[in-house]
């Protein structure tokens, strides 16, 4: 029988380690996907996720058919739907790249254990991440809690090895078993169809990703670590939903970046947003059910506001009336990506100035990011909040105004994502309270709707937070 390849979070060709070694062996090859929406295994896909999943599974599917194999689809709880596969095609192995998430995990114990049942060998591999979570240990043989030495015990490891490459020819199978036609997986949003921005934005699938690589390291790298904190010089990678869909693996993007042309500096500073990743992976592996639980325990008994629906959607829709916080939201909802630095303010505004609990926010950008990751998401809004691994302390409530003033100086990231802002000057954008006739004036320009006052006064609510925090503490 064939060897079936279980595509799952590693949506490429080439340095994909279950592929290479299913084409290796000689015997025809099955590729197979499952989307698999019971929650038995991964956690559900949001909507901007299942945009970008229909375009990368249909360059997947062209990517291998040009090679010589027809990637199978497949829709269902996947320990019934691999279950059929193997028996219908009588396959004789099933090789697949490691997930982390303990759901995902179990689900592949599920699995490897009927395939043995059926009597399929099976084997997996490392293939999304550099390091296997538990293979970076500290001197007590223990995982790490805090990033910088988990990073240097990283770095302490050498280079990770060499990426594999593409395999020109696949032996396909040649007998068949059911798939589903793409468009029934109905991946796509339909009415509306709000995915034209994204559209706009990005080239999902192996291909789009290595183009993304490659402009990044030309055109943006060298200045990566001056100004990757500015939203409007916008020189990060913008890897993060390649990566997160697998379309190009960490091990290819490592050696691209390690052999550059750039300072040390640089490079350092790239691969240790790399490492955090891995950082993350490596605590969702360690069974939290990240996406719910507060890492720090203490966090079950913090006081969140009562949530006043409509003040959530103004943040949801970029309308809080405080400008970062408003062009990081509609760049999200518009691009399915927001800048880092702009991320991390919008979080503390939800988290520390609305004390919203962080689960909002956090189920929000899984539903609208198409880079919405089951380890950096959680962790990261669990890094905003104070309740994770090596978090920020919650003390530290960033002001979104000077935020603003600080890294988007000018304003340039406000006009390009709030334009009733656009006609003021520098201070006007990020404070249009203080100057109430030019924003009409602007407004009158645009046939807008006005744009709102703020709906949390910043000092009072910061040190609402402050106090809420004290009580927590007890
Ligand atoms: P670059 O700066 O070019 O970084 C390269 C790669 O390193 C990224 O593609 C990503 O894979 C990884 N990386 C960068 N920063 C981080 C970080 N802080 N933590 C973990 N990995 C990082 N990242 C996601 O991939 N998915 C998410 O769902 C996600 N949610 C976030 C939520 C919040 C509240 C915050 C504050 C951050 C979140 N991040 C998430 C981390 C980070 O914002 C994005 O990875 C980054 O903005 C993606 O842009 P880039 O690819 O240009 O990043």
């Amino acid at each position: 029988g064939p060897v079936v390849v279980w595509f799952r979070d590693d949506l490429r060709v080439s340095d994909h380690p279950a592929l290479r070694a299913a084409v290796d062996s000689g015997a025809p090859v099955l590729p197979v996907y499952v989307v698999d929406d019971s929650g038995h295994g991964a956690r559900p896909l949001g909507a901007a996720s299942r945009w970008w999943l229909h375009h990368s599974l249909a360059a997947l599917s062209a990517s291998l058919e040009k090679r010589g194999a027809r990637l199978v689809l497949r829709e269902g709880d996947a320990e019934e739907e691999i279950r059929a596969v193997l028996r219908r095609s009588g396959a004789s192995r099933l090789l697949m790249d490691r997930r982390y998430a303990a759901a995902e995990r179990e689900q592949d114990q599920r699995v490897q254990r009927l395939a043995e049942q059926a009597g399929a060998e099976v084997e997996s591999f490392t293939g999304s991440l550099l390091h296997e979570p538990g293979a970076v240990l500290n001197g007590d043989g223990e995982r790490f809690g805090v990033f910088s030495p988990f990073f240097r015990a990283l770095q302490r490891q050498g280079d990770p090895r060499e990426p594999l490459p593409a395999p020109q020819r696949i032996a396909g199978w040649e007998g068949s078993v059911h798939s589903e036609a793409l468009d029934d997986l109905r991946l796509l949003p339909t009415s509306p169809d709000w995915s034209g921005g994204m559209a706009e934005t990005w080239e999902p699938g192996e291909k789009g990703a290595h183009r993304r690589l490659d402009g990044f390291v030309r055109d943006h790298l060298r200045h990566y670590a001056a100004h990757r904190d500015e939203p409007a010089a916008d020189v990060s990678s913008r890897l993060s939903a390649h990566l997160k869909f697998g379309e190009l693996s960490p091990y290819q993007v490592w050696h691209r970046v390690a052999a550059a042309d750039a300072t040390e500096e640089v490079r350092t500073k790239f691969l240790t947003e790399l490492a955090w990743r891995e950082f993350d992976y490596d605590l969702l592996e360690r069974g939290h059910a990240l996406e719910q639980e507060n890492v720090h325990r203490q966090f079950d008994r913090f006081p969140w506001a009562d949530v006043d629906q409509d003040v959530l959607r103004a943040w949801q829709r970029g309308r809080t009336g405080i400008p970062l916080v408003d062009a990081g939201m509609r760049q999200l909802w518009h691009t399915g990506w927001m800048h880092n630095r702009v991320r991390m303010v919008v979080a503390s505004f939800l988290v520390k100035n609305l004390r919203y609990d962080w689960r909002l926010g956090e189920q929000w950008f899984w539903d609208t990011l198409v880079d919405a990751d089951p380890a950096n998401n959680p962790a990261q809004w669990q890094w905003v909040a104070g309740s994770g691994a090596d978090a920020a302390p919650f003390f530290r409530v960033f002001n979104p105004v000077t935020q603003g003033h600080k890294f988007d100086p000018a304003g340039e990231y406000i006009a390009e994502w709030v334009p009733e802002l656009r006609d003021l000057d520098a201070k006007g954008r990020q404070e249009p309270w203080t100057v109430p006739d030019d924003l009409a004036a602007a407004a009158e320009g645009t046939g807008l709707p006005a744009y709102p006052s703020p709906v949390v006064d910043l000092k009072a609510s910061r040190q609402a937070a402050l106090d809420a925090y004290a009580e927590m503490r007890g």
